[in-house]
C-alpha cells in the first residue's frame, strides 16, 4: 500500500484546530521500529477529547488521534516483534504526542506492543480497547487489595460509558455483586445484562456529600471523579477500597481525609498510559479468561473508519452507550 486513509488534527498559526481525512504515505510516519497494518481501533473519551478540542490533549502538531489499536506487524527491526505478529497497542502518548492509530498504517516503539492473546480477535481486543484494559487494571487493583466478592458489594460509576461497562461485566463473572451508579436509568436493562444487581441515579453521588456516609460497598471502580468519587469514598465500608481511574465529571477531589482514617479505606490509582509491560500482558491475559464474550458483544457498537470523527464527537456528550470498534 503505497498511501493509505488517516486522519489528522491540525492546528493553525492562531492554533485554531481543524480536522481532516487525508491521505498518507509510509515516509510520512514518525519514527520507530515496528511498522503495522491497523486493523481495528476505537474511540475512548481521550480520542474525544483530541478530536473536538475540548482539553488539550494533543501535544505535536499536526497528529494522527488514536490512543490504541490492534493490528499485524510489517515490518520490524525490533527483536520481539517479526512480520505477521498480532499485536496490541494501549497508550504511550500514541495518539497523543506520536501519531496514532485512526489510519490504516501505523509506526511505533516496539517497547509499546504487546502480543494479542490467543482467543481474542482484532476486533475484540478494541471493542475491549483501552477503556476494557483499564477496568481489568481497576480489578486487578481491587484484587491486590484483597477486596473479594464475600467482602460485599462493589460499586461502578459511569457505568454506561466504556470503562463502567466492562468493569460490570467482568466483575460479575468473577463472582462480585455489582451496583451501577448512571445518569441514564433508562438503560437499567442493558446494565443488568452485563451483570448489575442494583442500578442507583448518580444524582446520589455527583452532589458534594457528607465525609462519611452510611457504608455500602466493599469497594468502588471510578471513572468519574469530583464530588462522585469523593462520596464513593466517604460511602465504602472498613477496610475497603475505590480504584480511581477517570475524571468524566471532574479532576478535583473535593474529599477528607475521614474515610481514611476513620474507616482505613484505601484510594488506589489506576493509569492506563504507563504501565509496565508485564502489567499490561497480565490485563490482557486475564480479560482473555475473565472476560465474557458475548457480553463484550452486547455492549459493543461496530462503526466504520468513516465513522470515528462522529463517534469521537459523540463520547464527549456522553452519547456513547458501551464501547465502540471501528474496523479499519
Ligand atoms: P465514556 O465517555 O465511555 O464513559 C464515561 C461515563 O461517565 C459516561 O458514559 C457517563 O456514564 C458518566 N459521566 C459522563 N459525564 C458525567 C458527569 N458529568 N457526571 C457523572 N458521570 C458522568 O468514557 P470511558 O469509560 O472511556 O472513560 C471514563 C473515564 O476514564 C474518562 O475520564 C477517561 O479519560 C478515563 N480513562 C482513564 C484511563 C487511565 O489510564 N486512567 C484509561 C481510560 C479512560 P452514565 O451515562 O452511565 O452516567
Amino acid at each position: 500500500m503505497s498511501s493509505f486513509k488517516a486522519i489528522l488534527i491540525s492546528r493553525d498559526e492562531e492554533k485554531k484546530q481543524s480536522v481532516e481525512v487525508t491521505e498518507l504515505n509510509e515516509n510520512d510516519l514518525m519514527e520507530g521500529d515496528v511498522t503495522v497494518a491497523v486493523e481495528a481501533t476505537t474511540v475512548n473519551y481521550k480520542d474525544g477529547l483530541a478530536i473536538t478540542g475540548k482539553s488539550p490533549v494533543v501535544r505535536h502538531w499536526p497528529m494522527v488521534p488514536g490512543i490504541d489499536f490492534a493490528g499485524r506487524v510489517i515490518s520490524s527491526s525490533h527483536a520481539d516483534f517479526a512480520e505477521g505478529d498480532d499485536v496490541i497497542l494501549n497508550g504511550f502518548g500514541v495518539g497523543e504526542t506520536h501519531w496514532g492509530a485512526y489510519a490504516q498504517r501505523a509506526r511505533v516503539s516496539g517497547d509499546w506492543l504487546i502480543k494479542r492473546p490467543a482467543g481474542i480477535s482484532a476486533k475484540q481486543a478494541m471493542s475491549i480497547g483501552t477503556a476494557g484494559y483499564t477496568a481489568m487494571l481497576c480489578v486487578m487493583a481491587l484484587e491486590a487489595h484483597d477486596i473479594t466478592p464475600e467482602r460485599g458489594p462493589v460499586v461502578v460509576t459511569g457505568a454506561n460509558g466504556g470503562v463502567g461497562s466492562v468493569a460490570i461485566s467482568i466483575l460479575s463473572k468473577l463472582g462480585y455483586e455489582v451496583i451501577a451508579s448512571t445518569g441514564r436509568p433508562q438503560e437499567a436493562d442493558f446494565l443488568k445484562g452485563l451483570g448489575a444487581s442494583e442500578i442507583i441515579d448518580r444524582s446520589e453521588l455527583s452532589e458534594q456529600g457528607r465525609p462519611l456516609g452510611k457504608e455500602r460497598w466493599a469497594g468502588g471502580v471510578d471513572a468519574v471523579g469530583s464530588h462522585t468519587l469523593a462520596n464513593v469514598i466517604a460511602q465504602t465500608k472498613y477496610g475497603g477500597a475505590v480504584a480511581a481511574c477517570g475524571l468524566a465529571q471532574g479532576f478535583d477531589l473535593p474529599s477528607s481525609v475521614m474515610p481514611f482514617i476513620l474507616r482505613g479505606v484505601s484510594l488506589l490509582g489506576v493509569d492506563s498510559v504507563m504501565a509496565p509491560k508485564a502489567v499490561r500482558e497480565e490485563a490482557w491475559s486475564r480479560l482473555a479468561s475473565d472476560l465474557d464474550m458475548n457480553k463484550l458483544d452486547a455492549l459493543t457498537t461496530e462503526i466504520g473508519f468513516d465513522g470515528l470523527i462522529g463517534a469521537a464527537t459523540d463520547i464527549v456528550e456522553g452519547k456513547i452507550r458501551g464501547r465502540v470498534v471501528a474496523l479499519i
